[in-house]
C-alpha cells in the first residue's frame, strides 16, 4: 500500500454563484482563517478582484497580492486564479511558504492543471499538489477552440506514453505502474470515446467540444492524468517520446513558434504510430509493445482527429522532413533517462 497526494476537491461550478459557494464550503470544511490570492494578468481585473470581495465576509485575515513575483511569505493558504504558466508559478510559491493550494484554472489547454508538477523556463521541477481544484466552466466555456484543441492534444499523447512505459518494461526492466497507466489511459479514452461517438451524429466539431458535457470530461480527464503523475511520482504516465518530441520543437524554434505544446504533442503521437506499425487505440490493452505485428493501418485515433478538424502532420504546422530529422535527432537527448521509442530507432 501507499500514500498518494489527491487533492480533496474536485468541483467544475457552472456558473459565478456557485463557484463562490464551493469556496466558501471549503473554507467552512477545512477551517480556513487565512487566505491570499493571487491571479494571473487575465484573471485579474474582474474574477480576483469578485472573489475578494466575496471572501472578505467569511476569511479573517484574506490578502490579494498583485504580483506573484512580489510575494515574501504567505498566509497558510494560497488560492490561484489563472492559466497554466501561472498555476505552475502558484504551486511553486506554494511549495516554497509550505502553503496549501487552491487552484481555480482559467484555461485547460494542458495536462498540468492538477499535477504536482510545474514548468518553470522550459524545466519541469517539483511543487505542491493543489489541495482543490475549482475549475470554473463558465470561463472556460468562453475558452478559445485553439486553447481545448490543445487539452484534447495533451491527452491524446498519453496513449504514446504508455507505449513506451510498456516498452520500457520489456526492454529495460523499469517497473511500471498499473493505477497509473490504467488511470492515463482512462484520461485519454474518456475524451476519445465521447468524440467518436459524438462524431457520428455531429460533423461540426464545435457542436460537440462546446458542449457542458464534454468540457467537463475534458476537465475530470486532465485532472485524471495529474493523478496518474502523482500515483508514478513522475510524468511517465503522461510523457514519452512525443512529448521528448515537443521538447526539441520548443529548443530549436521557442516555445510557442510552431504549434502548442498540446498539438506537438498530438501530432508527434500520430507520427510515432505510424513509425512503431501499429494502431495505438487496437493495442490499448495489450499489456506489451513489443513484438507486434507491424504493417500498414489505417489509424482510428487520426481518424478522428482529422473529422475533429486537427492537424495530423508535421508539414501543417510549418516542419519540414529536413527540420523534422534535425528534431528527431535531438528529442531523445531532452530527456535521456527517459528509455522510449526513439532508442529503438538508434
Ligand atoms: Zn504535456
Amino acid at each position: 500500500m501507499r500514500e498518494i497526494p489527491v487533492p480533496l476537491k474536485l468541483q467544475i461550478p457552472e456558473d459565478y454563484p456557485s463557484l463562490i459557494n464551493c469556496l466558501i464550503e471549503l473554507i467552512e470544511e477545512e477551517k480556513i482563517t487565512s487566505l491570499t490570492i493571487i491571479a494571473g494578468t487575465y484573471a485579474r481585473e474582474s474574477l480576483a478582484k469578485q472573489i475578494h470581495q466575496d471572501l472578505s465576509k467569511v476569511v479573517s485575515d484574506l490578502q490579494y497580492i498583485e504580483d506573484i513575483e512580489s510575494i515574501t511569505n504567505t498566509y497558510d493558504w494560497l488560492l490561484a486564479i489563472g492559466g497554466g504558466k501561472f498555476l505552475d508559478k502558484a504551486k511553486v510559491t506554494a511549495k516554497n511558504n509550505e502553503a496549501h493550494l487552491i487552484a481555480i484554472p482559467t484555461l485547460i489547454s494542458h495536462d498540468g492543471i492538477c499535477s504536482p508538477v510545474a514548468v518553470i523556463n522550459g524545466k519541469s521541477t517539483g511543487a505542491v499538489m493543489p489541495e482543490a481544484l475549482i475549475v470554473p466552466l463558465f470561463i472556460i466555456e468562453k475558452n478559445e477552440l485553439p486553447m481545448i484543441q490543445a487539452g484534447i492534444g495533451d491527452l491524446v499523447a498519453n496513449l504514446s506514453a504508455i507505449e513506451d512505459w510498456k516498452l520500457a518494461k520489456v526492454r529495460k526492466s523499469e517497473k511500471i505502474d498499473d493505477f497509473a497507466i490504467m488511470l492515463s489511459r482512462r484520461a485519454a479514452m474518456n475524451v476519445l470515446q465521447h468524440l467518436e461517438a459524438d462524431l457520428k451524429a455531429k460533423s461540426d466539431p464545435k457542436e460537440i467540444i462546446y458542449t457542458k458535457n464534454f468540457l467537463k470530461s475534458l476537465i475530470e480527464s486532465l485532472a485524471l492524468c495529474g493523478i496518474a503523475m502523482s500515483i508514478s511520482g513522475n510524468s511517465r504516465p503522461c510523457s514519452g517520446a512525443e512529448h521528448m518530441l515537443s521538447h526539441a520543437i520548443d529548443e530549436i524554434y521557442g516555445p510557442g513558434t510552431k504549434a502548442s505544446h498540446g498539438i506537438q504533442v498530438m501530432i508527434a503521437t500520430v507520427y510515432l504510430e505510424e513509425l512503431r506499425g501499429y494502431d495505438l487505440l487496437d493495442n490499448l490493452y495489450n499489456a506489451s509493445s513489443v513484438n507486434l505485428e507491424r504493417s500498414s493501418f489505417d489509424s482510428r485515433l487520426k481518424k478522428i482527429l482529422i473529422q475533429l478538424g486537427l492537424p495530423t502532420s508535421f508539414e501543417e504546422i510549418n516542419i519540414t522532413s529536413e527540420e523534422l530529422k534535425e528534431i528527431m535527432i535531438l528529442a531523445p537527448k531532452t530527456r535521456p533517462e527517459r528509455y522510449t521509442f526513439l532508442d529503438c530507432l538508434k
